[in-house]
């Protein structure tokens, strides 16, 4: 047995087979062959294995997630079997007698940086694409598995074991297939952790240089809440962790009998618990764990599962669909909140030295009005299926607020025109997790009708942390006063102006804080899912 200390950021237990999930970037070796033509066959053999699994992809993904979200897969089917794109790797192989692997590889960085000089958005969006499935095809010839999306071609559950794991990967996992994850790299507040969360997966991160491919296939236990990983465990830690799992899932099926009561202080305070989402499937959690309204939709994972940009219809029936689900319940949706972490090919995006300091979220939306304008005529329409608000990120100045109010004046007016309906009254608010946006507190408060706090960002920012980076430890503290104070100075700024002052961020569900968060008078608390019950079952014993 070997015992691995990680950082656990998502509570739960596991037990199962591990499956090594091959993230990195790896070079590839060049070699030469004798016979060029036995080497060709190799590599349609495999090209033929790549394209069977993607159609195997791309049926799971239309059954699970609908038509849409499966189209990528058709055009990664396509690609494979582009004659020039296999002239070119089959002329390699043949005239340089180089491996399968290498003319694949070469191949791959020759189209890929053709795709990217073209003048076209589309076409330029095309880079990583080719560099994806030629990825694959890679893998096969080297007898590894396929992608980096968990494609599992034994149908068994497992324990995703990476490097690292990239949102874009995360939201591709198959989650009935996933029993939990643990990555070498990671920090407790990146979206992979928050991901890890809304999907009520346990998940340890920073295990570092324990991470061993060679783990592949063997059992382990984790532990989300202590961060332990045990591969290989023993009769003694099976049986421990076994009676564990099961008084874990007792507790959380006692929580459940909160469903339906008021999240209401023994002294009659109450607040508003809602939950945090980023795809329409993850209402089911919503509903499940009886949260009172969604306190966040993170619309971008819906820009980040696509290979292009997804046009308005796509988003109108994501939102509409979240709407009606939740019924008169409101329905907080972020507009796109892109850049740093989460990064979209196909938005080319350029290198950015310090990119939670650049180009993201409402400063993307404010410049590229095209982009925006796309969302929010969807988020519009779909406001007649329910009870929306939108909420713009990244907020440090009332200009910003005035530009984006523009744009949606602009929108709605196109719309009036059109004759197409939408909610006239529909709430606007704005994160605040920014420093700025604290101290500009009392304007902004002016222009909106709700402010939400993004303790993620506002800890990061306030203590000039990066929330990637895992080795700051204590001096990333969510607690730090600084912290604390701004999240008072925020609530009270909107309630001086009379609007509702919530939290999104992470630091809501944490409940040592729970009583803290009272005092201050937050209105509403926006969490994971899966921490609905057991804050409404702080509040109520508070
Ligand atoms: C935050 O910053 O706290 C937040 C809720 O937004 P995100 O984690 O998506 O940046
Ligand atoms: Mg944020």
């Amino acid at each position: 047995m070997r015992t691995i200390q990680g950082v656990g950021v998502s509570a739960g237990i596991a037990i199962g087979a591990i499956r090594v999930l091959d993230t990195a970037d790896h070079a590839v070796e060049r070699r030469v062959v004798d016979d060029s033509q036995a080497e060709v066959e190799r590599f349609r053999t495999a090209r033929d294995t790549a394209v069977s699994q993607l159609k195997q992809l791309r049926d799971k993904t239309a059954a699970e997630f609908g038509e849409g979200k499966a189209e990528l897969f058709d055009t990664h089917q396509l690609m494979l079997q582009d004659p020039d794109y296999v002239e070119s790797i089959e002329d390699l192989i043949t005239q340089s007698k180089v491996n399968a692997e290498f003319a694949v590889n070469s191949t791959a960085e020759q189209f890929a940086a053709m795709f990217a000089a073209m003048d076209n958005s589309y076409m330029q969006a095309r880079a990583s694409d080719v560099k994806d499935v030629s990825r694959r095809v890679i893998n096969v010839l080297e007898g590894k598995r396929g992608g980096a999306a968990a494609d599992d071609e034994d149908g068994e559950s497992h324990i995703i074991l990476a490097e690292d794991l990239a949102p874009s990967e995360t939201v591709q996992l198959d989650r009935a297939k996933v029993l939990g994850f643990v990555t070498a790299k990671g920090s407790a507040n990146s979206h992979t952790a928050i991901l890890a969360r809304t999907m009520g997966l346990p998940a340890i991160i920073g295990i570092g240089d324990a991470f061993d491919p060679a783990d592949d296939g063997h059992t382990a236990v984790i532990d989300g809440t202590s961060g332990l990983v045990f591969v290989d465990p023993d009769e003694k830690t099976l049986a421990e962790y076994r009676g564990r799992k099961a008084k874990y899932e007792e507790h959380m099926r006692l929580l459940q009998e909160l469903k339906g009561k008021p999240t209401e202080t023994k002294s009659g305070q109450k607040v508003r618990l809602y939950a945090n989402i980023g795809r329409p499937s993850d209402v089911a959690a919503v509903l499940a764990n009886d949260a009172e309204g969604i306190g966040l939709f993170r619309s971008e994972f819906l820009y980040l599962e696509r290979g292009d940009y997804p046009t308005e219809e796509f988003q109108f029936e994501a939102y509409k669909e979240v709407a009606q689900r939740m019924g008169d319940r409101l329905v907080v949706i972020r507009t796109l909140d892109i850049g740093a972490d989460k990064q979209v090919g196909y938005f080319n995006l350029e290198h950015e030295d310090n990119p939670a300091l650049g180009y993201r979220a409402i400063r993307i939306c404010l410049t590229r009005p095209e982009i925006f304008k796309v969302q929010l005529r969807a988020l519009l329409r779909a406001s007649v299926y329910g009870n929306i608000a939108i909420m713009l990120p990244m907020i440090t100045s009332v200009q910003e607020v005035r530009d984006a109010r523009k744009i949606l004046e602009e929108v709605k007016e196109e719309l009036r025109g059109e004759h197409i309906d939408f909610n006239e009254h529909i709430q606007v608010g704005i994160m605040i997790e920014t420093p700025a946006s604290v101290i500009m507190a009392d304007e902004l408060a002016a222009e909106v009708d709700f402010f939400s706090i993004g303790t993620n960002d506002l800890t990061q920012y306030t203590l000039a942390c990066d929330r990637q980076n895992p080795n700051l430890g204590r001096f990333a503290d969510p607690h730090s006063p600084a912290v604390l104070r701004m999240i008072k100075m925020a609530t009270e700024a909107a309630h001086r102006h009379g609007i509702w002052c919530g939290i999104c961020g992470e630091l809501g569900a944490d409940l040592s804080l729970t009583d803290k968060f009272l005092e201050i008078g937050l209105d509403e608390l926006s969490v994971s899912p899966t921490s609905v019950l057991p804050l409404r079952d702080a509040i109520r014993n508070h």
